[in-house]
């Protein structure tokens, strides 16, 4: 056995005598599948399905999370951007690596019959945000169990808002995050099987705004046209003159998105109304893309409605629905994902994806910190198919809590070793706190 191999095996044993769980990433899952942590996750998830709560308002949803904090021992600082709570295990000390759950849930009724149905008529968890959270719970509970082999402090983000509400934006505003040198976060999918993965390094999900027009005409009697100036035709023309921004403007190699989803004017057959109001989303995977779209939706809406003697406002609505950023994931994250999931699922089990035009906040985190973001299977090919986010009879195959609280652990905790071993910490030198 040559020096470097005498070198690597004293490393080797070094870790595996003071790690003797952590070092080995399959250990996580068996620890997260082990029904003291899964029923309790479960648990968990059935609470916060029963109780929805919209963005900004999941004061029960982050009340239930602090009690088991509480129970757990584990520190947090609460009230973080309204009802956030943001907990840390581990040495206190650096390096500080953050793994983050959203909490809201969406603005309507739930279809599915079960026990543990929606108790809101109109609010439902069809985003699997109630999973997320159980999670996050199920990976600060191994952590915390473990805390002693932790080789710094481990952030666990519980996010308000990220259904256009731009939770992640207020986290970071709150300014908790500040020493985090990475930043973790996962999303259920429906269409990926248990036990499976998938991501990708670079964009992964598109930039995301929304738009709101008023075209102000003059209304009057359907007969007599020629009296009024109809607002019907003219966002009408407005809508399709919109479709050729993306159609010929565009590179068609830079995947662009413009639907007018929202259409409102008039209410009887033979009334030209006053005004209609349409509204809208547009998506792009680049900053320049997306500040271009929404530069031109302003121009042709005016520009247009006043080609039919209209007069139109438009509001890209910054404070309800803050634009969301192109979600690019870190390349250097993602080897250390490909490692730390395909050693916990096997290699096999880790897929790469194409970039979605879906959106996510995580984008948030991105811009200022190395962050990472992957889709996280829950179907069962022997059971009946799931349905999409945003369903509503969408549902959470429950085996994913015990994949997504192992891979949150794990991708934490052996990002901590990685970090140790590139600059070993020495505990005097770092009085830095989050
Ligand atoms: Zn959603
Ligand atoms: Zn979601």
């Amino acid at each position: 056995m040559g020096f470097f191999k005498w070198v690597n095996l004293f490393i080797f044993l070094h870790f595996f005598a003071a790690t003797p769980i952590f070092s080995d990433s399959t250990k996580f899952l068996d620890l997260a599948k082990d029904p003291e942590v899964f029923d309790w996750m479960v648990g968990i998830r059935r609470k916060i399905h029963e109780n929805p709560e919209l963005g900004y308002e999941e004061f029960e949803t982050s009340a239930l999370i602090r009690a088991e904090l509480d129970k757990l021992g584990i520190p947090y600082k609460y009230p973080v951007a309204i009802t956030g709570v943001v907990a840390f295990i581990g040495t206190k000390l650096p390096p500080f690596v953050a793994i983050r759950a959203d909490m809201d849930a969406l603005p309507m009724q739930e279809m599915v019959e079960w026990e543990h149905k929606s108790k809101v008529p109109g609010k439902m968890h069809a985003c699997g945000h109630d999973a997320h959270v159980a999670m996050l719970l199920g990976a600060a509970k191994i952590l915390r169990e473990h805390e002693k082999e932790l080789r710094g402090t481990v952030v666990l983000v519980f996010q308000p808002a990220e259904e256009g509400g731009g939770g992640a934006k207020k986290i970071l505003d709150a300014g908790v995050l500040e020493n985090i040198s990475a930043i973790f976060g996962l999303h259920v999918a429906s269409g990926i099987p248990i036990g499976e993965v998938a991501s990708r390094p670079g964009p992964i999900f598109a930039g995301s705004g929304f738009f709101e027009a008023t075209i102000n005409g003059r209304g009057g009697h359907a007969a007599i046209p020629q009296h009024s100036i109809d607002p019907i035709l003219a966002a009408s023309n407005v809508i399709v003159s919109l479709q050729h921004i993306v159609s010929r403007e565009a590179d068609p190699l830079d995947s662009q998105v413009v639907t007018v989803g929202k259409f409102q004017g008039g209410g009887a057959f033979n009334v030209i109304p006053d005004s209609v109001t349409i509204g809208g989303t547009f998506r792009a995977f680049s900053k320049e893309s997306f500040m271009q779209l929404r530069q031109r939706i302003e121009q042709v809406i005016t520009g247009q409605a006043a080609v039919q003697r209209c007069n139109a406002t438009v509001s890209f609505l910054d404070e309800e629905k803050p634009f969301f950023p192109p979600t690019v994931n870190n390349g250097d994250l993602h080897d250390h994902f490909r490692n730390v999931a395909g050693s916990l699922l096997g290699d096999n089990k880790v897929k790469d994806m194409q970039p979605l035009m879906g959106s996510e906040d995580f984008a948030f985190y991105q811009e200022v910190y190395p962050g990472y973001i992957f889709l996280l299977g829950m179907e069962n090919a022997s059971r009946e198919r799931l349905e999409t986010p945003h369903s509503p009879y969408f549902k959470i195959n429950e085996d994913v809590l015990s994949y997504g609280a192992a891979l949150h652990a794990s991708l934490a905790n052996s990002y901590l070793l990685k970090l140790n071993q590139e600059a070993p910490v020495v505990d005097e030198k770092y009085h830095d706190e989050l």
